[in-house]
């Protein structure tokens, strides 16, 4: 059993150093996500109001929430470093969750073994 716990807590800390190395680097993330609309335009009798497939576009924003309110920002030509700002950002997220719930595992771990030192 605690042959097992170990071996356990060793796999966690190989895990947890393989996230850290993967971790990308914080210079180019954005938090947001990458939206393409098919607009109207404001030309009066343009083919735009009346015919779906006519739409202008596409128009790329990013979508930001910021302080509890959705703001959106035309990207243009940066979409595609946007694109991959954004997936940068998320991966980054997804292993900082990883890493956490790793750093948890660990220190409840280590309180129990703690607590087993201390009675005997
Ligand atoms: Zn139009």
């Amino acid at each position: 059993m605690a042959q097992n716990k170990r071996g356990n807590r060793e796999e966690l800390i190989k895990e947890r150093q393989g996230l850290i190395k993967e971790l990308p680097g914080w210079k180019d993330i954005l938090r947001g996500s990458v939206l393409t609309y098919f607009l109207p335009c404001g030309k009066k009798g343009c083919r735009c109001k009346s015919d779906k497939d006519s739409l202008h576009g596409p128009y790329y924003y990013i979508s930001v929430s910021e302080k509890g309110k959705t703001r959106m920002y035309l990207l243009g030509r940066k979409r595609k470093e946007a694109v991959y700002a954004v997936a940068r950002y998320n991966d980054m997220i997804k292993k900082l969750y990883r890493i956490c719930g790793i750093n948890l595992r660990l220190l409840l771990a280590r309180k129990e073994e703690d607590e087993r030192k201390e009675k005997d």
